[in-house]
């Protein structure tokens, strides 16, 4: 690997990886590598210490067990709340919102301390918010609609310091009566959306690959992503 290779990190995969959401690393790496930028993936099991010096860094979905054995890891391997200290990029998908927020309350009702990266909180819903999700993202660099899918008992409230990723057209959301999807604080960007949501979303891949990297990226025109973009929008109406 060499000096300028960029190097992605796929965080517990082993335990957060139950709904396919690894494939955000794999878009990463290959939207870098068609622009002539190497790119690595580097997996982070609970048997590693998670370092702090990867230049993006993604999480995904799981149960509620698999995700306590991931917030227990986190917690005792800070590499991940550093990085993001220092600004480096990490993008968190359903249960790693929850994980990286103050608290979560499980289904059967039990509180779990989080990692305290994002200003929010989560409680379960009456009914579980299963389908289409489409947005219209609310930060700068963003322009197009998002869409994933959404799978998730809990809903999660935004403090002060955290502010939605986008305003819901279909869907549930965050699912605590604001309408809004995800939280973004700092280098922090975290959603409910499944997809895995880089596939269906390269505005966003780009988003994180741009911050990464520090590069202005040249566009790419892939027509069977557009394709499966559209396809997947016209699917939530
Ligand atoms: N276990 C969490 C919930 O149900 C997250 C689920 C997920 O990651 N899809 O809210």
């Amino acid at each position: 690997m060499s000096e300028s290779t960029l190097r992605i990190g796929l965080v517990l995969p082993d335990v957060m990886g139950t709904y396919g959401d690894g494939g955000n690393a794999l878009i990463l790496r290959q939207r870098a590598r068609m622009r002539g930028i190497d790119a690595e993936i580097v997996s982070i099991t609970l048997d590693d210490e998670v370092p702090e010096s990867l230049d993006v860094y993604t999480l995904g979905g799981a149960e509620d067990y698999a995700q306590r054995l991931a917030t227990r890891h986190l917690l005792r391997h800070p590499g991940l709340q550093r990085a993001a200290e220092a600004g480096r990029p990490v993008l968190a998908i359903c249960a790693a919102i929850q994980v990286l927020g103050h608290w979560y309350e499980t289904a059967a009702g039990e509180r779990v301390s989080g990692i305290s990266m994002l200003d929010l909180t989560t409680s379960p819903q009456d009914a579980r918010a299963i389908g289409e999700l489409v947005t219209a993202p609310l930060i700068e660099g963003l322009t197009r609609p998002l869409s994933g899918f959404e799978n998730h008992r809990g809903a999660t409230t935004l403090g002060p310091a955290a502010r939605p990723l986008g305003r819901v057209r279909n869907g549930v959301g965050n699912g605590a009566g604001d309408r809004v999807e995800g939280a973004v604080q700092g280098s922090v960007v975290s959603t409910y959306m499944h997809g895995p949501v880089l596939a269906r979303n390269p505005e966003l891949a780009d988003f994180l690959l741009a911050k990464a990297t520090g590069a202005e990226l040249t566009p790419l025109d892939l027509p069977q992503v557009d394709r499966l973009r559209k396809e997947r929008l016209a699917a939530a109406r």
